[in-house]
């Protein structure tokens, strides 16, 4: 029996197509958990230096890395705070 395809293709091409997305990020809503640090499979998201206005450093996308998110969403699955938006091509 043949695969088809996968749920997030390793190479990020689905039907042929490279998949790509960015993420924004409510920085005030952000406690710093880096759970979506944690999980996203590309790992272009880090902890700023920054704090916020609860005094939290927060997550956000690393510089220069928009290119590497796929859009997969897993980040903001994992974000308790729902802090997290996801934009796909
Ligand atoms: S959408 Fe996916 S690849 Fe993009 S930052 Fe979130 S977990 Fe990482
Ligand atoms: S999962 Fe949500 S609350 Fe935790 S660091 Fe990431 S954006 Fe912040």
């Amino acid at each position: 029996m043949k695969k088809i395809c996968k749920t997030v293709p390793k190479n990020r091409r689905l039907f042929g197509k490279i998949m790509r997305g960015t993420i924004t990020i409510d920085t005030e809503f952000c406690k710093g958990c880096e759970y979506c640090i944690e999980f996203c499979p590309k790992k272009v998201i880090h902890l700023s230096e920054k704090l916020n206005v609860k005094g939290y450093y927060f997550a956000e996308l690393k510089e220069n890395e928009e290119n590497g998110c796929t859009g997969c969403a897993t980040c903001a699955i994992s974000c308790p705070e729902a802090a997290i938006e996801v934009y796909r091509e």
